[in-house]
């Protein structure tokens, strides 16, 4: 039974398990989420900069005071996942390998030149990422990397830890409690907000929604906006489908990427946020047509979404 004492902040989930809700929306603004056993407790993800990461970290000291954090997952390498590791750094680190290679590529320096450049997209970066504050941060990578699945043990509680990517990223973790019929998501799941795909394939992505359908647990925490249940997944999953299915043929016709993103009409997803992480999507829909598709760095990337959004 989850009871929700507010829709932001710390949440009760019970098991053992609670969420930390960032208190809005928006891009960089992410969630984590604190599982407890006798003595110690596991920390899934930290957040984008040291206040928004020093915050959850002093809300949950009450039960960390006993409970110390002695793990952190990190679901996946986005900045937003992990780069306030520094903080709990004197704790086990864990992520995927695939994630690990994430972090190693787009660390805090990266972020700093992306929202640095004088250029359309710098200033797009700048406006989505400008409330975050990436000055000071040390890189803390994990000390400990696992392949596919293992299974933990915290203070007697099993936390099962299962990477079910490459999709969203090049190491999507899942960290399923199932004593608490609790999985937080990460990235896998987006409550509100468009999904984005900077890896894929898509079809990674589809099983790991099938894979969170068929999982006994009925509370999901996502990695952004407020805990759900199976709903959010299946939107997502039929998100995914919607744009596979129309990038597909705006390919198969010969439209050019860009123009494909500016053609789709996006119907019952426009309400989504962040509509315009659909031009990444559309891209890698081609990229994973045509493999001979050049790829796109960060930037590159971020370039395109600048641009639907200016509508230039
Ligand atoms: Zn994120």
């Amino acid at each position: 039974m989850v009871s929700v004492t507010s829709r932001t902040g710390r949440i009760e989930l019970g098991g053992g398990c609670r969420a930390w809700i960032a208190e809005s929306g928006g891009w960089g603004m992410s969630n984590a989420g604190l599982i407890t056993g006798r003595g110690e407790s596991l920390l899934v993800d930290t957040l984008y900069d040291l206040r928004l990461t020093g915050a959850m970290l002093d809300a949950f000291a009450p039960v960390t005071a006993t409970a110390p954090i002695s793990t952190v997952v990190n679901t996946h390498g986005n900045g937003d996942h992990w780069f306030g590791n520094q903080l709990v750094a004197h704790a086990e680190i864990v992520a995927s390998r695939g994630s690990l290679a994430d972090m190693r590529q787009v660390g805090p320096a990266e972020m700093r030149a992306l929202t640095g450049a004088d250029s359309p997209t710098g200033r797009f970066a700048r406006r989505i990422f400008g409330r975050f504050d990436h000055s000071d941060l040390e890189p803390a990578l994990p000390s400990r990397v696992f392949d596919g699945e293992t299974v933990l043990d915290v203070g007697g509680t099993e936390v099962r830890l299962i990477d079910v990517g490459p999709a969203h990223s090049a190491g999507d973790t899942i960290v399923h409690v199932p004593r608490a019929g609790t999985v937080y998501t990460g990235d896998i799941v987006f409550a509100g907000a468009t999904p984005i795909v900077w890896h894929g394939p898509f079809g990674r992505w589809l099983a790991a929604c099938d894979l969170l359908l068929g999982l006994d647990a009925d509370t999901v925490v996502p990695g952004h906006g407020p805990v759900t249940s199976r709903r959010a997944v299946r939107e997502v999953r039929d998100y995914l489908e919607f744009v596979h299915e129309q990038a597909t043929a705006r390919f198969a016709a010969g439209m050019p990427v860009m123009d494909a993103a500016r053609d789709i009409r996006l119907g019952r997803f426009a309400d989504l946020d962040e509509s315009e992480r659909l031009a990444v999507n559309v891209h890698t829909v081609y990229r994973e047509l045509d493999p001979a598709l050049p790829p796109l760095d960060g930037p590159g990337l971020f370039g395109c979404m600048a641009e639907l959004c200016t509508g230039s």
